[in-house]
């Protein structure tokens, strides 16, 4: 903590891996002989920078950039930008950390880094947003590159982020390097399936789940917070597998949809036209908005919280198990506060950590990084397949794990472990670097 102060959403990741690797140090003293723990908790490379950027008004504004090069031992850094007024160094970090196993877990060649700036861009006009992200790029792009570091998207970075971002790149270097970035448009080197990826891998790594105990997302109410790209595919796949999503929500509030979310209403108004979500109800007079709610308040029996992190507190997982809640995956990153999961734990609910849950976004990157290597571009059907199958591996994977560790059904301490012996094993290789 004194190393890393006014981190507490670092602290708060970083506990929560080491709380579970105890049984592995203890398999393994080598790995604490060579100091394994303190080496995968400090970035390989951080890196803070000014964005100065001009507003439609010729107003001159300063942002604050970063990117964390948190681990490369299994490939290039890979992870998402996000801009958001609420980033710091403490949030990138945490989510940096985070993603060095949740990579790791997706069996595909990708190391953990994640970056943003503490921008808003709610409101911005597409000008100010293209400025934006040309002076942020215009700092990082000598980090980057298709064996260096491969950035994507995250809260408040989409495609139309991602083509300002590859465009000045490319600029800038003169080089069509397709692998530096991914999440692009179909046209310009995307791969297909990579908007739904995190979303549907959510909605397939949960019906994992309750397939392990002999049931299914067939049938079942589901609450999903969000209403953003991890929110939207996640409800569009929990729907195409037999569940029905009665509410979703946004920073604003909550609406409740007894007869199922309207996906393609949803999409129209948050991806396209960039809506608050109350204008929901408006064209679904069936339908509720509840303004500053929990929509953890709403009855069911699988929750998806796919917003952001710590959304999800104690009382939240009070009321869920209240409501009936058999099993919780996270699509988005740490939105369960340590208590909630703890409340989760004691009601015997079945727990999906979003290292797990969500892999699947940066698995189908790693997807579109290969379909680049080899100037290639897949199916839909094809990618989709292989994200399932990416997705049932992870399952496998976190559940064997659990059982060989003798505590079955416990998916953090499964991905954890899976998720840091591959990179313990890389770095021990590597000798000390
Ligand atoms: P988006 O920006 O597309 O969507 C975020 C959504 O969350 C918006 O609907 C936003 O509402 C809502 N939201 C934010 N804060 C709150 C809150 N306190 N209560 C209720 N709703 C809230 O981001 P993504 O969908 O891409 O990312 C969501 C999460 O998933 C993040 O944790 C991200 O790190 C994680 N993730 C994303 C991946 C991806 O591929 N995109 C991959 C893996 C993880 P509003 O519109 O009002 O701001």
């Amino acid at each position: 903590v004194h190393r890393n102060p006014a981190e507490p959403e670092f602290h708060q990741a970083v506990r929560e891996v080491l709380e579970s690797l105890g049984p592995v140090m203890s398999k393994h003293p080598e790995y604490a002989d060579a100091k394994l723990i303190e080496r995968v908790c400090e970035p390989e490379r951080q890196i803070i920078f000014r964005v100065p950027w001009v507003d439609d008004s010729g107003v001159v504004h300063v942002n604050r950039g970063f990117r964390v090069e948190f681990n490369s031992a299994l490939g290039p850094y890979k992870g998402g930008l996000r801009f958001d007024r609420s980033v710091s160094l403490g949030t990138v970090k945490f989510l940096g950390f985070e993603q060095i196993f949740k990579n790791s877990l997706t069996g595909l060649p990708i190391g953990g880094g994640k970056g943003g700036a503490d921008f808003d861009p709610k409101g911005r006009s597409d000008g100010e947003i293209m400025r934006f992200c040309q002076s942020f790029m215009t700092e990082l792009y000598r980090h980057l590159g298709e064996y260096t570091d491969v950035p994507a998207g995250d809260i408040g970075v989409g495609a139309r982020e991602i083509g300002f971002l590859f465009g000045q790149y490319k600029r800038i270097t003169n080089r069509y390097e397709s692998g530096m970035i991914t999440g692009k448009g179909l046209v310009w080197g995307g791969a297909r399936v990579r908007t739904e990826a995190t979303g549907y891998g959510t909605a397939y790594f949960v019906d994992e789940m309750l397939a392990a105990t002999g049931g299914s997302l067939d049938g079942r109410a589901v609450v999903v917070s969000g209403s953003g790209n991890v929110a939207i595919y996640a409800i569009e796949k929990v729907h195409q597998l037999g569940g029905t999503v009665v509410a979703c929500s946004d920073s604003s509030g909550y609406v409740v949809d007894h007869d199922g979310i309207d996906v393609e209403l949803l999409r129209e108004l948050k991806e396209v036209r960039r809506r608050r979500i109350d204008e929901y109800v408006e064209q679904r007079p069936t339908a509720t908005f509840v303004p500053d709610g929990s929509v953890w308040d709403v009855p069911c029996q699988v929750a998806l919280p796919c917003a952001t992190q710590n959304e999800l507190t104690e009382h939240g997982a009070k009321a869920l198990v209240a409501g009936g809640v058999v099993a919780v995956a996270e699509g988005a990153n740490m939105p369960c506060t340590r208590e909630a999961v703890h409340v989760f734990r004691e009601n015997g609910v079945a727990f999906g950590p979003g290292k797990a849950a969500n892999a699947g976004g940066v698995a189908t990157s790693a997807l579109e990084m290969q379909q680049n290597a080899s100037r290639d571009s897949w199916t839909f059907e094809h990618t989709e397949e292989r994200l399932r199958a990416i997705m049932h591996d992870i399952h496998q994977a976190c559940h064997e794990t659990a059982e060989e560790y003798g505590r079955p059904g416990d998916y953090v301490l499964g991905a954890n472990v899976a998720g840091f012996t591959r990179v313990a094993e890389a770095m021990s290789a590597f000798g000390v670097v």
